[in-house]
């Protein structure tokens, strides 16, 4: 049996820390929005009683510190059944590093595509508990499309679709992680927050101006990438609604409404950086090949 889904990237329209949880952590109030970027993960049954991992990128550990890994230990386990032995190969081509949730959308498919697999009749809700304890962004992948997230990201609200519009993404070279980007945040003297609640009034009315007007990243504040200014001054050349980092970067975004100048904007940005991907929202996180 082989069963082969789509993984859709994220970005981060709107993000802010808003307070800290009971636990330490900080409370995020995100909305974050699937594109049509995909890693493909297929998942095959092998007999062997263990979870074997290839991955298309040699960087990305294949071993028990792969997010797919991890999910498919916790699927198996939440069904009371020992790994009968499966395979997962990713083709990989969401940028790792990137703030868009590569590693989070990969485990959200594997258990997606488990439960389908052996038939284990669990519920979204169900599959979103278990992501969770696997990563903040694995229950958004895991439903995808347009949400707002709260608490550490696993507390939803759906949002209407985007009006049509354009994403170009850029990877710069540089990466940040995750526990750096935290760190900066906590040791910045004072952040700005953005209108959350302007930019969700505008999600609400579909007002794709307003949203652009309204959106912010508050890790912006407090990570500096050279390579950012370069990527949002090409991006505005060519009548960019939002240039925007995603997540807790590095990739930055444009959000364009006509595919003529997102075209126009991809061509000059190619010519500057490695990583350079045309992308359009989706309305799901996960897709059965
Ligand atoms: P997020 O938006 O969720 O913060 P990110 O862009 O910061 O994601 P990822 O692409 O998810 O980061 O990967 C971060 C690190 O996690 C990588 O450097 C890699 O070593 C490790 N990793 C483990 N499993 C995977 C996977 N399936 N895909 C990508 N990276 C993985």
């Amino acid at each position: 049996m082989e069963i082969t889904v789509k993984a859709a990237a994220k970005l981060n329209l709107l993000l802010d820390l808003t307070s800290i949880l009971a636990n330490g952590y900080h409370s995020i109030y995100t909305v974050m929005q699937s594109i049509d970027i995909f890693d493909t993960i297929t998942v095959s049954d092998t007999n062997s009683n263990e979870i074997q991992i290839t991955c298309s990128d040699k960087s990305i550990p294949t071993d028990s510190r792969n997010t797919v890994y991890k999910a498919a230990a916790l699927f198996f386990d939440r069904i009371n059944k020992p790994c009968p032995g499966i395979k997962i190969h990713i083709d990989k081509v969401i940028p790792s590093q990137a703030g868009m949730a590569g590693g989070s959308s990969d485990a959200a498919a594997v258990l997606k595509a488990l439960n389908l697999l052996y038939e284990a009749g669990l519920s979204d809700a169900e599959l979103c508990s278990l992501g969770e304890k696997i990563g903040a962004d694995i229950p958004f992948c895991l439903m995808g499309g347009t949400r707002l997230c709260l608490n550490k990201g696993e507390i939803m609200a759906e949002l209407p679709p985007l009006p049509e519009c354009y994403f170009v993404v850029v990877k710069p070279k540089q990466g940040v992680s995750t526990k750096f980007a935290y760190e900066s945040f906590d040791s910045a003297e004072w952040i700005r927050h953005p209108d959350n609640d302007g930019f969700l009034f505008a999600a609400t009315q579909r007002d794709l101006k307003t949203m652009c007007e309204k959106a912010a990243n508050v890790f912006e504040q407090v990570i500096e990438i050279k390579e950012r200014v370069i990527i949002k001054h090409i991006m505005r050349k060519y009548n960019v609604s939002l240039a925007m980092m995603t997540g807790s970067g590095a990739a930055v975004f444009g959000i364009y409404e006509k595919k003529e100048d997102a075209d126009k904007c991809i061509i000059e940005m190619k010519k500057a950086f490695d990583k350079v991907y045309m992308a359009k929202p989706t309305e799901k996180g996960i897709f059965v090949v």
